[in-house]
């Protein structure tokens, strides 16, 4: 007589919690599986200059009507490492680079103080134009944006994504959970880690939270080491 199916689902089960709960004790946050957000992209990726190319001067929100600038994008276009903050602020739009205004000075302290150069890694922002009077992106201008920065994630295939603040992380991660409960945490995009963290401004006006953001950028470091075999 051959075992029960529903027996064997069971055993299976319940072999499978042991084995998670044992990987979780051991330091594991996630497991790597295949893209789960959006359709799988047709062909092979664009290059960085190719979406920028495709983004041209573009108009497909409102936001193009205030902007002096787009403000794509900096840095390594093979970068492990990508930041991803939220939208260009008064710098940015007058200079055309992101993170260049007192955030952006902070977010460079915290690049070298894990031991990495403004110019190894990549930075972006979800948002290209900056929303007036530095208002939270809303959701068309979202939506119309988001393409482009997915193209860029694909063309540069980063080891690790770290988002700067709430919109950043629940936009890729597709949640509306508080920036406070997801920081701190490897989630997975499309078959890359993601560690959310508070953005460089929050902490300029809660300076006692920069100790949770370098726990924040220890966790990083240790795991872009793993990742690229430097560990
Ligand atoms: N804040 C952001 O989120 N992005 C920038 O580029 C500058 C400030």
């Amino acid at each position: 007589m051959g075992t029960d199916p529903r027996d064997e689902l069971r055993e299976l089960v319940r072999a499978t919690r042991i084995y998670l709960e044992a990987q979780r004790q051991l330091g594991l946050e996630f497991i790597p599986t295949a893209p789960v957000a959006g359709p799988a992209p047709a062909g092979p990726p664009l290059t960085l200059a190719e979406v920028r190319e495709e983004l041209g001067e573009c108009t497909r929100c409102k936001l193009c009507r205030g902007r002096t600038r787009i403000v794509f994008g900096v840095g390594n276009p093979r970068a492990e490492l990508v930041f991803v903050g939220e939208a260009p602020g008064a710098e940015e739009d007058a200079q055309g680079e992101p993170f260049v205004g007192r955030a952006g000075q902070l977010l460079t302290r915290i690049i070298q103080a894990i031991g990495l150069r403004r110019e190894d890694v990549y930075i972006c922002n979800i948002i290209k134009c900056r929303p007036p009077a530095n208002r939270n992106p809303e959701a068309d201008e979202i939506a119309a944006c988001e393409p482009f920065l997915l193209k860029q994630l694909e063309a540069i295939r980063p080891k690790l994504i770290c988002t700067l603040g709430g919109p950043a992380a629940q936009t890729l991660l597709k949640t509306k959970e508080p920036i406070s409960r997801l920081r701190g945490r490897l989630f997975e995009f499309r078959g890359i880690p993601l560690l959310p963290t508070y953005h460089p401004a929050f902490l300029l006006r809660n300076p006692h939270e920069k100790k949770t953001v370098w726990q924040d950028m220890q966790l990083l470091q240790r795991e872009l080491g793993r990742l690229t075999g430097r560990a």
